[in-house]
């Protein structure tokens, strides 16, 4: 049987607790809901957050039901990104309050073509967030107000990721917001392609709150 690699499945940052949580098989395979089972680990890599660099090595499930493998990436990454995702969202941030591509550089400390990069990309993609996250935000909070333009698509796709992870902090208790972003986009906040839907709260958020 040749197993394929299918999208990561976004985790909790402990990896005590999501190793635990692989061995006593509560992780569903995110394509079939089959049981996942541990398969060994990720390459390592290094993730520069906002301080210090920290090198992490995911690691790897396959599923008991259907031929896949799954990269159980911790919740602090983005997938294919050397920089954390709150490194990342401080500069989404940053450039939707009117700072420059390479003041933002300067700041965070990274190549101007790097945060380039996370700018165009996340712009590219601003409607579909801007959706996906109000859609979010309404299942986490049915009474929720209604989402105010800001007069930008990336303002507008921000506003609601930042409201979608306050709902969320509400209903299951605090976790920094772009460990929220990073998990219910499955870690494609920069991703290339649209992702097909959004990750249900009841299952996604909760498990990837765990650690
Ligand atoms: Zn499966």
């Amino acid at each position: 049987m040749v197993l394929g690699e299918a999208p990561m499945l976004m985790v909790g940052t402990d990896p005590l607790e999501v190793d635990k949580l692989l061995r006593n098989g509560h992780l569903r395979c995110p394509g079939c809901e089959g049981e996942l089972r541990p398969w060994g680990h990720a390459r390592s890599r290094d993730v520069r957050g906002e301080g210090a660099t920290a090198r992490s090595r995911p690691q790897r499930a396959s599923c008991s039901v259907c031929p896949q493998t799954h990269v159980l990436l911790p919740a602090f990454m983005l997938a294919r990104r050397a920089d954390s995702a709150a490194v990342i969202g401080t500069g989404l941030l940053a450039n939707a309050n009117g700072t420059g591509h390479r003041k933002i550089a300067e700041l965070l400390g990274r190549p101007v073509s790097t945060v380039r990069g996370w700018l165009r990309r996340f712009a590219c993609r601003a409607a579909h967030w801007r959706l996906t996250f109000t859609t979010l935000l309404l299942a986490l909070d049915a009474m929720a107000a209604p989402i105010t333009a800001t007069g930008s698509a990336v303002g507008d796709a921000l506003q609601a990721l930042g409201l979608a992870a306050a709902a969320a902090t509400r209903m299951f208790g605090p976790r920094p917001p772009w460990q929220f972003a990073s998990s219910a986009s499955r870690g494609l906040l920069l991703g290339p392609a649209p992702v097909a839907a959004v990750a249900a709260p009841s299952s996604s958020v909760p498990a990837a709150a765990a650690g």
